[in-house]
């Protein structure tokens, strides 16, 4: 959030200036440095998803797909869900193609929520929840997720729960702390969520990325749960295809028709010959699925070491692109953002201030997010670029 208002904008975006991401790779670009800031892998994803997707623009799919999405994108995200997580959805009624996730939780958020009802929510959170909240006229209650470990505070969770309390919104495995939620502490969501009658929105989309056997388990998967859970993922992370942003959402029908309502009138559908890509990639072995973690896992274990030498305090990180530092012990007065628009410069390294992932800006102020999805070479050249802070 900026405090300088911006003329003409709703007054419901005030503060919400331009996207993190969106400054700090054009910082990464005019200062030619080594961008370990917005999540995006630098190599292309398996042959077969682009040569699905090639195939289908050069057959001839380039017209509007149908507004839930092409069939066979529904029906190999049905049968993935079966696969991986013994869920069961119907291919017509409980499934919806987004352009992202981005998309999904802009839909199921606006499809959901009335002015003045209240979202739960962990903080640190991805960027764009608050704003989709704030523009469904809806209020963000954040329950602060504190390092080490990232866990929550149960009492906190509870207290935070109103009458007026809609829905909550829950990431696992999470950006950017890399926290994966365990059975436990589903179980106790699962519970405040059903003795309060609330429906739960889970953003799923690092569910393949993660690491040292962590397993991830979907909130649905638990008992009384899977008919009060929208559920949302997407290709981009699992198939390196961030730019293509097809994302969905699995859940109950009236969730889904509660979605699609605001979707269709959002983008009302995209990249149809994308969409056959993603087909391909969730039909994919299991073999696949493992190497995407594995490999991930090997650079984390790379870039780790390297912020360690550099002076930071590294927190563990179980899933997803991120590992979260403390930057105090390089940087006394603990401003990350000011570390971080001066890092590119001092070092040609860009990374991310935590901060913009707060509501209580100052519980994440000290905290710099670095991304590891990487080619190994990148992260060597990010490494002894960092060395720079501790000569
Ligand atoms: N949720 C989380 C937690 C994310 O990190 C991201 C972005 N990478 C998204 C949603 C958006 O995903 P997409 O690019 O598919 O819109
Ligand atoms: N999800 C990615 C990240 O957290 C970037 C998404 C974006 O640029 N909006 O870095």
């Amino acid at each position: 959030m900026t405090s300088s208002r911006v003329p003409h904008l709703t007054a419901k975006l005030q503060g919400f200036g331009t996207t993190i991401f969106a400054e700090m790779s054009a910082l990464a670009t005019a200062t030619d440095s080594v961008n370990l800031g917005q999540g995006f892998p630098d190599t292309d994803g398996p042959r077969e998803v682009l040569d699905a997707a090639i195939g289908a623009i050069n057959g001839g799919l380039n017209q509007y797909p149908p507004g839930l999405g092409l069939p066979v994108l529904r029906q190999a995200i049905v049968a993935h869900q079966q696969r991986f997580y013994g869920l069961s959805y119907d291919v017509d009624t409980e499934v919806l193609v987004t352009a992202g996730a981005t998309e999904a939780l802009a839909g199921a958020l606006l499809g959901l929520l009335d002015t003045g009802d209240e979202v739960v929510l962990f903080e640190p959170m991805y960027d764009s929840y608050q704003a989709c909240i704030a523009l469904a006229g809806a209020v963000a209650k954040p329950v602060t997720l504190r390092p080490p470990a990232y866990g929550f505070d149960v009492d906190e969770l509870r207290a935070a729960i109103t009458p007026k309390t809609k829905l909550l919104l829950i990431n696992t495995p999470h950006n950017p702390t890399g926290k994966v939620l365990d059975r436990a502490e589903l179980q106790v969501i699962a519970d405040l969520a059903i003795e309060h009658d609330l429906i739960v929105l889970t953003d799923e989309v690092y569910e393949h990325l993660v690491f040292d056997g962590t397993v991830h388990v979907p909130l649905a998967t638990l008992p009384g749960m899977r008919d009060r859970v929208l559920s949302i993922s997407s290709g981009g992370k699992t198939f390196n295809t961030t730019g293509w942003k097809i994302g969905w959402l699995c859940g109950p029908p009236e969730l889904i028709t509660a979605a699609k309502t605001a979707k269709q009138f959002l983008t009302y559908v995209n990249g149809g010959p994308f969409q056959v890509g993603i087909a391909a990639g969730l039909a994919m072995d299991q073999s696949f699925f493992q190497g995407v973690a594995a490999n991930l896992q090997a650079r984390r274990d790379q870039l780790m070491p390297g912020l360690e030498a550099a002076g930071f305090e590294v927190y563990p990180t179980h899933g997803t692109y991120f590992v979260t530092v403390d930057i105090r012990p390089v940087r006394a007065d603990g401003d990350g953002m000011a570390f971080c628009r001066d890092l590119p410069h001092r070092c040609g390294v860009v990374a991310i201030p935590n901060e913009v992932f707060y509501m209580n800006r100052h519980e994440g102020r000290h905290l710099v997010r670095f991304a590891f999805c990487k080619r190994p070479e990148v992260i060597d050249q990010a490494v002894e670029r960092l060395q720079r802070l501790a000569d």
